[in-house]
Parts: C-alpha cells; sequence; structure tokens
C-alpha cells in the first residue's frame, strides 16, 4: 500500500506517541465503564470459569471430539456471545472499546482455551461482519445471536480464511496473488456455489453460521476475493475433521468442506469485484488489525497466568530449608515475568490507542458504535436509509477511505501487540516451568497448560514471523523504494 501523503518519518511525534496524541479525546465515563468492564470480566474468570479450565482440557485431551459445551453454557448465561454487539441492536455491549482488551487479559490469565477457542472465533467472525458494512447481515445475525441467547442457547459465528496450501498467504495481502487456495465461489442464478476446503476453524464444530472469505477467480484472488455467510446446515456443506492439537484444547479447530454449496444472495456479505480495489485489502487489513490487538492482550494474559503459577509455586514450595520466594534467584525471575506482563500490555494498550482513536473513532462499544452509526441508527430518515448503496458507500468510506498511513500505523501497532504479547506469553510460561522444575509438569497446576495453549498464539492470525515482515513492511520499508519483503 503506497502512502498517500509525505512520509513523516520513522518516530514522527504520532507514529510515537499515539496515547499522548489522544488523551483528551477519552471522556471520564468511558474510563470508568472500562473498569467495571474489566473488575466484571475478573470476577467472572475467576469465579466461574476457573473450576472449568482443568476438567474441560482433560476431557478434550481423552476425547478430541468432545465440545467444550459448559464453558459455551457459561458464555451464554453471562451473555458473552452478545457482548461485542451495540445495545442498539439488542446487544450486551457495555459502551467502551478501551474495556475490550484488557477484558481479553483476564480471561486469558484465567483460560486462554476459552478467549482464543470458544470466543475469539465468534468474535472474528462478527467482526468480519462488522467491518465488511453489510448491515442487513449485521442485524440479521446480531438479531440470532441476541435472541438465542436470550432463551438460553449459544448462537455462534466462526471465520473461515485459512486452507490447507494456504495459511500465511491469505493473511498477507501482498502474498494473496500467489496464494494456493482451492476454495471458490462460482455465480449462479440467485446467489453463488462454493467449493473447496478450509482448516483449523476455531469454534466451527459449535458454530451455527460460518463467515466464509474465498475469491470467484482462483487466478486472481487478490482481485476476486469475497465474503459469504453459511448456515451450518446449507446443502453442500459439512464438517470435516476437529484438528488434535497440543493446547487450547477447549476450542474446537476444525475442517469445513464445501461441494457446490448454494449461498443465496441475502447471504454474500460482499462481492470483492463491486468494491474500489484498495477497500478490499483494507477489509482484511482491519479485520486483522482488530483481531492482532486482541491476541497480544491473549499473550500478555498468559504471561500473566505462568505468573500467577510461578508466585504460587515459589510462595508454597521450598528448597535449601526456606521457601523458594526467599531466594534472590527466584525473585529474579518472578521481577522478569511481571516485566514482561507490564511490557506486553503497555503494546496492546498503546495499539489500541492506534484503533479506536483514529481507525475507529468513537466512544464505540463495538466496532459498530462509531459517531457514524449513532447518527444512523437514532436518526429516523438516515435509520430508514440505512440498507441503500449510498449509506453503505459512505460507511465503507468512513472505515476504509483513511489516509492509508493511518491503516498503516495500525498495522504495525497490531502486529507488534501480537507478537510481543504472545512472545512474552511463551517466555514466562517457558520461565515458569524452568523455576518449578518437575513439579510444573503436573496438569493440575496449570502452568504445562498455559505452555501448551500459548505456543497457538505464535501461530494464529499470522505466524509472528510474518508479523515481523508485516511490520517491516509497513513501517520500516514504507519510504525505502526497492525495499520490500514480499
Ligand atoms: C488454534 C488455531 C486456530 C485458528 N483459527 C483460525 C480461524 O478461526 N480462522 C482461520 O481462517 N484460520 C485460523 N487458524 C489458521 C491460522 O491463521 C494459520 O495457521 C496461520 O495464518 C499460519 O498459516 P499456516 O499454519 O498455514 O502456516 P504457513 O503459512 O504454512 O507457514 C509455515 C511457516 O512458513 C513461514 N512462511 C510462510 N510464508 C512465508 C513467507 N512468504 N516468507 C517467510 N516465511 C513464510 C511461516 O512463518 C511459518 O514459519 C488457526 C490456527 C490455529 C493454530
Amino acid at each position: 500500500m503506497k502512502p498517500d501523503f509525505e512520509d513523516p518519518g520513522l518516530f514522527s511525534f504520532d507514529d510515537s506517541f499515539a496515547s499522548l496524541c489522544h488523551l483528551g479525546t477519552i471522556k471520564k465515563k468511558a474510563i470508568q465503564q472500562a473498569r467495571k468492564d474489566v473488575e466484571k470480566t475478573r470476577v467472572f474468570a475467576r469465579e466461574h470459569l476457573r473450576p472449568l479450565v482443568l476438567s474441560t482440557d482433560l476431557k478434550i485431551q481423552q476425547n478430541r471430539d468432545a465440545l467444550a459445551d459448559e464453558m459455551l453454557a457459561l458464555a451464554v448465561q453471562h451473555q458473552m456471545l452478545s457482548g461485542s454487539i451495540p445495545k442498539f441492536l439488542g446487544g450486551n455491549s457495555s459502551g467502551v472499546m478501551f474495556g475490550m482488551n484488557p477484558s481479553i487479559e483476564e480471561l486469558a490469565a484465567v483460560e486462554p482455551a476459552f478467549q482464543a477457542g470458544v470466543m475469539a472465533g465468534h468474535g472474528l467472525g462478527m467482526v468480519a461482519l462488522m467491518v465488511s458494512q453489510n448491515l442487513e447481515i449485521m442485524e440479521r445475525v446480531a438479531a440470532k445471536v441476541v435472541e438465542e441467547e436470550r432463551a438460553g442457547r449459544p448462537f455462534m459465528i466462526d471465520c473461515a480464511i485459512t486452507e490447507p496450501m494456504a495459511g500465511s498467504d491469505v493473511e498477507e495481502f501482498d502474498l494473496l496473488p500467489h496464494a494456493k487456495l482451492v476454495s471458490h465461489a462460482r455465480k449462479v442464478d440467485g446467489g453463488a456455489l462454493l467449493n473447496g476446503n478450509k482448516c483449523f476453524i476455531s469454534g466451527g464444530h459449535s458454530a451455527d453460521l460460518h463467515v466464509i472469505v474465498a475469491p470467484f477467480n482462483l487466478n486472481d484472488p487478490a482481485g476476486t476475493l469475497s465474503m459469504f455467510l453459511v448456515p451450518k446446515d446449507s446443502s453442500g456443506f459439512k464438517l470435516g475433521r476437529v484438528e488434535d492439537k497440543m493446547g487450547m484444547k477447549a476450542g474446537s479447530a476444525s475442517e469445513l468442506l464445501f461441494d457446490d454449496c448454494f449461498v443465496p444472495d441475502e447471504n454474500i456479505v460482499y462481492i470483492g469485484e463491486e468494491l474500489p480495489a484498495d477497500f478490499r485489502e483494507k477489509i482484511l487489513l482491519s479485520v486483522l488489525g482488530i483481531t492482532r490487538i486482541a491476541v497480544g492482550a491473549m499473550g500478555t494474559g498468559v504471561a500473566r497466568g505462568a505468573f500467577e503459577a510461578a508466585l504460587e509455586f515459589a510462595k508454597n514450595q521450598k528448597w535449601k530449608g526456606k521457601a523458594v520466594i526467599h531466594h534472590q534467584w527466584a525473585q529474579e525471575v518472578l521481577t522478569n515475568m511481571l516485566m514482561n506482563v507490564y511490557m506486553s500490555r503497555s503494546v496492546y494498550l498503546e495499539a489500541g490507542y492506534v484503533l479506536f482513536t483514529t481507525v475507529l473513532p468513537g466512544e464505540a462499544p463495538s466496532i459498530m458504535n462509531t459517531r457514524l452509526f449513532e447518527i444512523l441508527y437514532n436518526n429516523p430518515i438516515a435509520r430508514r436509509f440505512r440498507y441503500s448503496k449510498i449509506v453503505r458507500d459512505a460507511m465503507l468510506k468512513q472505515f476504509f477511505g483513511k489516509p492509508s498511513w493511518d491503516i498503516q500505523r495500525l498495522q504495525f501497532f497490531s502486529s507488534l501487540a501480537k507478537v510481543v504479547g504472545s512472545d512474552t506469553g511463551m517466555e514466562n510460561c517457558h520461565m515458569a516451568l524452568e523455576m518449578m522444575g518437575e513439579v510444573g509438569l503436573r496438569h493440575d497446576l496449570g502452568a504445562e497448560k498455559l505452555f501448551r495453549d500459548i505456543k497457538l498464539c505464535q501461530i494464529f492470525e499470522g505466524t509472528n514471523q510474518l508479523n515481523r515482515l508485516h511490520m517491516f513492511n509497513h513501517f520500516i520499508a514504507r519510504n525505502i523504494p526497492g525495499v520490500r519483503p514480499f
């Protein structure tokens, strides 16, 4: 993506101090609400979720086809599936986005697999739909999630991008033209036919609706990448295997299979060719720009969970006649672990500033609550025209007509949060196990589970290697002609 105005150079004030630039725009009320959200999630995680963590992990280790039904029931009971849906659509979003990533940290500190496997697949699907600005579909899906949740039943969605031969390539727009995709759509009367398969889709076996990203033309995936909504009972669709993966056991990673699966026009979220060329790229970049920050918060939570496990161990186990915590070597390890938590938290918070103040400005309870959405839903005349092409184009322009600079800054910060969060999470789990020795390998203490879980955070949402190249591409190389990683 080419910058559309003069590059202020690396380390410009705006790039370096996003939070300072926007402090004045954050209302006190929003901070108070964020505090309430985080406290509420902490109580949920510690009192309700924690008792299920080890038993669910063990259950699915013994039977990979088992699902985390008890956790899903808990999510419904606490209205978490409608947590990203704004109140004006009947959802349970509190009203402030700034509490979102710290709340993710709270959940992941107790059970990253619930956050990643149960909530994140659903969240990724919701984000993909919201960002695509198809309000008719978004409202329909939101209404169903809310209605079922009120009746005490889960209604879940997922988002399928990855395929067996195309992972990183589909998440990195520059690699997309050469991606070895097989899933594709073909236009037919009244809709499209989907063929191919997707894999490693979070929550696929629990999902009622699948959000599918696939091109119309396999020879031009970047130009024709589109989005479809596929209900689980569609003819021509079936679920394949659940991956037997090392960690994040509470979340299924599913294979989805399409054999002439008919998607009616009303379920085509967007057709790539009908969007301006740079919007196609920006939609994908924005989805990942949002969700990678969440992975950073998740990694920070795991780093914290590992710290807490090591602290408990150090207080309770003796070495050379006194509790481990009295030894200087252990004090240093624990301090290093705590430093990691604070460092990676500050990175995802800063990334959140970039997202919530430049790309999605507003007090935003969800991606849908920018100022434009407020006008659209609160003004009776505007509301009547919300499904029109003019309104959709205006919404797309609001999101994706940003200077490419803002989008590039977001790309850098979201990848930074993802890499730092997942790497520090990994490092802390490693340090916890080193300190705990054989005791740490016991399932009942939870540290070995966190170790198995965190590895996956370094892989999904683009591997950390690819995210590093993504940062290089969008930040370091942006004004060095001829230097590109891909
Ligand atoms: C638990 C879990 C849940 C997931 N959930 C979802 C989901 O809900 N939806 C979804 O669509 N996907 C999901 N994924 C898939 C995930 O996004 C991919 O695994 C990820 O994008 C990496 O792709 P890959 O596994 O195919 O690795 P590959 O792309 O095959 O990469 C393999 C290796 O090659 C390196 N590499 C690849 N290309 C390049 C390059 N051009 N230059 C340099 N190095 C390169 C990578 O860094 C890596 O080291 C999930 C994955 C996991 C593990």
